[in-house]
């Protein structure tokens, strides 16, 4: 069957991809605005009142935004754990708890597998969709470090989505004050380059097909240092497809199990 990936865009400013099994739509995150991430899901070929669930990784604004609007304005399902909930003031009634290494069962072909990760002040996931018949597919954004059980789901998947924040030199030569540069670069921050590179390399195996590198920041870091950083790290190891994921999208999907993405053409 297989899963399809769309990021309708990354960074800072809002974060938000379709995740699909054909019969069964899922957005991870909705930190864009109501209105956009509509305008974006039409550009991706989606009628937003086909999304059937809303999962929010963690409460921080650019993956949080408007999906409780979104949910009740779609009437699909806004999926969270306990401490994402109370951040974002929702109440029950409003929300489906999960809990940490618990699979949310959406479809008989589609779950996912929500797997906590060290992120400032929030109780931050990476997921893992599963079709159930072999294929993975996995985003992970927002995280100071890789924990070993999350390199272990990894190393099973297809596809990973992950953010490649920022790039070392530049955020240390860069204009944030000190304070800032030590909280992005510690443990509850965000991966750079080379650690994206390092945990890619750690969860590499023969059926990872693609890449997408999303998150990157606009005042530390660019799409070709993201990209050859990486590369460097992941090397001869990895023979399939990479891409990056802009604050500005969606401009690709990719299927699980296909080596090159089908590009989306704004109309
Ligand atoms: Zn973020
Ligand atoms: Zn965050």
């Amino acid at each position: 069957m297989g899963i399809g990936i769309t990021h309708l865009g990354s960074g800072s400013r809002g974060n938000a991809t379709l995740i699909s099994s054909g019969d069964y739509n899922v957005l991870v995150d909705c930190g864009f605005s109501l209105r956009q991430t509509e305008k974006r899901l039409r550009i991706a070929g989606f009628d937003p009142e086909s999304i059937d669930s809303i999962v929010v990784t963690h409460h921080h604004k650019d993956h949080s935004g408007s999906a409780l609007n979104a949910s009740k304005k779609w009437s699909s399902v806004l999926h969270c754990n306990g401490g994402t909930a109370s951040r974002m003031g929702l109440v029950e009634g409003e929300f489906a708890e999960f809990g940490s290494l618990e699979r949310i069962q959406f479809s008989s072909n589609l779950s996912m597998l929500a797997i906590p990760v060290p992120h400032d002040d929030a109780d931050n996931v990476a997921l893992v969709a599963s079709d159930g018949k072999g294929d993975r597919a996995a985003i992970v954004t927002d995280l100071g470090e890789a924990p070993d059980d999350l390199v272990k789901h990894l190393s099973s998947c297809n596809h990973i989505s992950i953010e490649a924040n920022y790039d070392h030199e530049r955020l240390m030569s860069g204009p944030y004050p000190d304070s800032l540069k030590r909280r992005i670069s510690g443990r509850g921050g965000h991966l750079s380059n080379s650690q994206a590179g390092e945990v890619l390399l750690r969860s590499m195996n023969k059926d990872l097909r693609s890449i997408v590198l999303c998150h990157l920041s606009e005042s530390n870091n660019a799409p070709h240092l993201a990209e050859s950083e990486v590369l460097l790290a992941i090397g001869d190891e990895f023979e399939g497809n990479i891409s990056i994921s802009k604050q500005l999208g969606p401009e690709f999907s990719y299927w699980t199990g296909q080596a090159e993405p089908s590009k989306i053409l704004a109309s």
